[in-house]
C-alpha cells in the first residue's frame, strides 16, 4: 500500500511522511477513522513508508496521483518496488504483525486468536484493498452473529512479536486493527507494553471510535485522525462539477464530436484555476469509482440518473484507472504550464474516450 493508493487525506499524510523523515517516529499511535476512509490502508501505507530503503520525494513537482478534489499534492511516498516495499505490500514482512478482533469459528473451536486466522485476514486485507469493515471481516469469517473481540491471547501475542529480535534487522511492527474491540484484559496488558516501549518498534493501533478505548491508553498514544471524507469541500465542488463532468463522461462514450467540441468550448470557458479544480474533481471522482467498485461498495458520482450511476463506477478497473490517472494528471500539468486548455482538454478526451474503452 502506497500513499498514492489513498483517496484523499492529503494533508494527514504529508504530515506523516514529514515526521517520519524527521526521524521523529512515535513508538505507539492511534490511527482513527472509519475502515471505508482508509483507516487501515493508512496504518499500512505508513509502515511501508518507514521501511522504504528508496523514499520517493516528490517537493514541489506534479503530477503525484492526487486523490479528494483540491487536495494537496503528496509530498513523498514509498516506492512500492522496494524489498521492504514489496514484503509489506504483500503482508509477507516478518517483523510486520497483525491483531484483529476474532472469535471462535467452525475450525477455531476453542482460545481463539488473532495468529489463528493470519491466513483470513491476509487474503480479506488483499481483497478488500485494506477498506473492509469489522462486519465484512466477520462475515468472511462465517461469525456475523458473533460478538469478536481482541483478547489477552491476542495481548500476549503482541508482547510477544515486540519482544522477538527484528529478522530483516529494521523496526518490528504491531498493527492492532479495529483496536477499540479490545477487552479490558487485553487492554490493560498492552498498557504495560505502551508503558516500557522497546527500542526499534512501532504500534499502530487502528480505530474507528476512541470513545471506548481506555483513557490510559489514549494518553500514551500519538493520535492521527483521518480527515472525514465527503466533507463540505467535497460537496460544494461536486455540486459545482458534477453537471459538467457528467455531460462530458457521457460524449466520451459516444464521442460525437461537434458536441463534444461545444462541451469543451464550456470547459475551457471556466479559467485556469476552475479547469484544474475541475480536473483534481474528476481525478478524485474516478479513483473513488475504481477503489469503491474494487472493495464491492457503490459510488455514486451524482449524476441524478441511476442507472448511469450503477453504470458508470463498474467502467474504471485496473486495466484502465492508471491511464485515466495519467491522463488526467497530467492535463492539469499543462493547464498549470499555460498550455491551450481547449487543445489539452481534446487531448484529454481522446485518451480517457480510448481508456474508458478497456474496461
Ligand atoms: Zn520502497
Amino acid at each position: 500500500m502506497q500513499f498514492k493508493d489513498i483517496v484523499g487525506q492529503r494533508d494527514v499524510i504529508n504530515r506523516l511522511t514529514e515526521i517520519i523523515d524527521s526521524g521523529r517516529v512515535s513508538h505507539a499511535q492511534l490511527i482513527l477513522g472509519p475502515a471505508e476512509d482508509g483507516s487501515l490502508q493508512m496504518a499500512l501505507a505508513y509502515l511501508q513508508y518507514l521501511c522504504c530503503t528508496n523514499r520517493q520525494h516528490y517537493s514541489g513537482q506534479w503530477p503525484v496521483a492526487s486523490g479528494q478534489p483540491g487536495d494537496a499534492p503528496l509530498r513523498a511516498d514509498s516506492c512500492g518496488t522496494c524489498p521492504s516495499c514489496k514484503k509489506i505490500s504483500q503482508l509477507m514482512h516478518p517483523d510486520l504483525h497483525l491483531f484483529f478482533p476474532n472469535a471462535t469459528t467452525s475450525r477455531v473451536k476453542s482460545n481463539p486468536e488473532s495468529a489463528e486466522f493470519q491466513q483470513e485476514f491476509h487474503d480479506f486485507v488483499i481483497e478488500n484493498k485494506a477498506l473492509g469493515n469489522l462486519d465484512d471481516w466477520f462475515a468472511s469469517l462465517g461469525i456475523e452473529n458473533k460478538q469478536g473481540i481482541l483478547n489477552v491471547r491476542d495481548a500476549d501475542g503482541i508482547e510477544r512479536s515486540l519482544s522477538l529480535k527484528s529478522y530483516e534487522g529494521g523496526w518490528k511492527m504491531v498493527v492492532i486493527w479495529m483496536a477499540e474491540k479490545m477487552n479490558t484484559e487485553c487492554a490493560n496488558k498492552l498498557l504495560k507494553t505502551l508503558e516500557e516501549p522497546l527500542p526499534g518498534t512501532v504500534i499502530l493501533l487502528v480505530a474507528e471510535s476512541d470513545e471506548r478505548m481506555l483513557q490510559t491508553i489514549r494518553s500514551r498514544v500519538q493520535t492521527v485522525r483521518l480527515e472525514p471524507t465527503g466533507n463540505s469541500r467535497d460537496a460544494a465542488l461536486a455540486e459545482q462539477f458534477s453537471p459538467m463532468l457528467v455531460a462530458w463522461l457521457r460524449l466520451l462514450f459516444k464521442l460525437k464530436m461537434k458536441e463534444l467540441g461545444s462541451q469543451i468550448d464550456q470547459m475551457a470557458a471556466i479559467g485556469r484555476e476552475q479547469q484544474k479544480l475541475f480536473l483534481q474533481y474528476t481525478l478524485g471522482v474516478m479513483r473513488g469509482c475504481f477503489l469503491s467498485t474494487a472493495a464491492g461498495l457503490p459510488y455514486s458520482i451524482g449524476s441524478g440518473d441511476a442507472k448511469f450511476d450503477a453504470m458508470f463506477p463498474k467502467m474504471i478497473t485496473q486495466n484502465n484507472v492508471e491511464t485515466i490517472e495519467q491522463a488526467l494528471s497530467e492535463a492539469v500539468f499543462a493547464i498549470e504550464r499555460n498550455a491551450n486548455p481547449k487543445i489539452t482538454l481534446m487531448e484529454l478526451s481522446f485518451r480517457m474516450s480510448k481508456a474508458l474503452k478497456k474496461k
